[in-house]
């Protein structure tokens, strides 16, 4: 072809020059575990990002609760709402620093994959299940397996056979408590750290906004919030609530980015670091709030925990998703036959039966669960 055109060996050049030297390059990438040809056009992030838009498990997030049931109203966000708003926050921040936003994109449309119908409540029931069999779940993890595993777009390989580098970015490399996993590598890429923070700013504003949207918090109980009243003193609160509510969460979404940007641009220099195994091996993740600022978050989630989660008209909704999980869970080990084709091969292939339930159930979105709930009979 001509001058005209750029194909992706002239991109994968085109990050050397002007990405961080600490950025992880698609020249670079450990691969995929099943071998395939390069694209002539695509780097690997690029076709990674492609496949996930394009998988089944993608296009159900648009039916999965956030804290709101879906459908509850037109304005409330959703798992695909909010997988929308970490990649878009995620991109911006990973361009900030200079790293590679193809990849930072892909974990994020990629880390809510493995979510339960019903949000948070579907989670807490589904441990609760698994719990039973001495095994765990945790989303993050089980996006993972819908992109390793349970995702089917080849006859040669299981999954989406997404580079390691994604799959890495999957992960939680600290749990809570900001232990280390023996398994993994200290830190994630930066990429991997800027969708986490871009993940936590995300959620933190849009539970606001659609808790003061839906009415379920209000404008006065909030103020005793310092962060609040950091970002909304200045506003001018005028008739219309609404205007007022968008401009304060604006604002929220500066303040977290602003301390973001300035506390790991500092880490940054601390850590000094030459490539990405440097970012890996790093004492503390270089994308962070800085500790004062922390304390403001933790304070924004405790409120939001006691003031919206348990809030009585979203706890009866969070307890009836959890009901419904745990009738179909109940339902389905007593009688097998009626688990669908795919999660039966799987069973006959070795898979545990509590294994293959667990994977029909956590891709459900919250009208298919509640319609299967439905059928039945109690
Ligand atoms: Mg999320």
């Amino acid at each position: 072809m001509n001058s005209f055109f750029h194909g992706r060996q002239e991109i994968e050049n085109r990050e050397k020059k002007i990405l961080a030297p600490f950025a992880t390059f698609a020249a670079d990438s450990r691969g995929r575990e099943f071998p395939e040809k390069d694209d002539p056009q695509r780097t690997i992030f690029q076709r990674d990002r492609d496949r996930v838009i394009h998988c089944r498990a993608y296009r159900r997030l648009k039916g999965k609760t956030q804290v709101f049931v879906a459908h509850h109203g037109d304005h409330f966000r959703n798992r695909l709402t909010h997988t929308m708003e970490v990649a878009q926050l995620s991109r911006d921040i990973a361009r900030n620093f200079a790293v590679n936003e193809d990849l930072a994109e892909t974990i994020a449309l990629s880390h809510d994959l493995g979510h339960t119908p019903f949000g948070h409540a579907g989670q807490d029931a589904m441990a609760k299940m698994m719990q039973k069999f001495g095994a765990h779940f945790e989303h993050n993890e089980q996006s993972r397996r819908v992109v390793e595993v349970l995702e089917k777009k080849s006859p040669h390989f299981p999954g989406l056979n997404l580079s390691w580098e994604v799959r890495d970015g999957l992960q939680k490399h600290r749990n809570i408590a900001g232990k280390f996993d023996k398994n993994l590598s200290q830190n994630g890429s930066l990429e991997a750290q800027i969708v986490d923070l871009s993940d936590q700013i995300s959620y933190l504003a849009h539970d606001l906004d659609d808790g003061l949207r839906g009415g379920i918090l209000s404008p006065d109980e909030l103020s005793e919030l310092e962060l609040w009243r950091e970002v909304s003193s200045r506003l001018s609160r005028q008739k219309n609530d609404k205007i007022w509510i968008s401009a304060a969460i604006s604002a929220l979404i500066k303040k977290m980015t602003g301390d973001l940007f300035a506390e790991s641009a500092a880490r940054l220099q601390k850590i000094n670091p030459k490539t990405v195994a440097d970012i890996r091996a790093a004492a503390f993740p270089a994308i962070a709030f800085s500790p004062a600022f922390s304390q403001k978050i933790a304070a924004l989630r405790k409120f939001l925990f006691e003031k919206m989660y348990k809030n009585p008209s979203i706890a009866i909704q969070s307890a009836r998703g959890q009901k419904i999980i745990e009738k179909i869970f109940s339902f389905l080990l007593e009688f097998p036959d009626a688990i669908p084709d795919p999660f039966q091969k799987m069973i006959a292939d070795g898979t545990p039966k509590f294994i293959a339930i667990k994977d029909f159930i956590a891709g459900m979105t919250d009208d298919f669960a509640i319609e299967f709930a439905q059928k039945i009979k109690s």
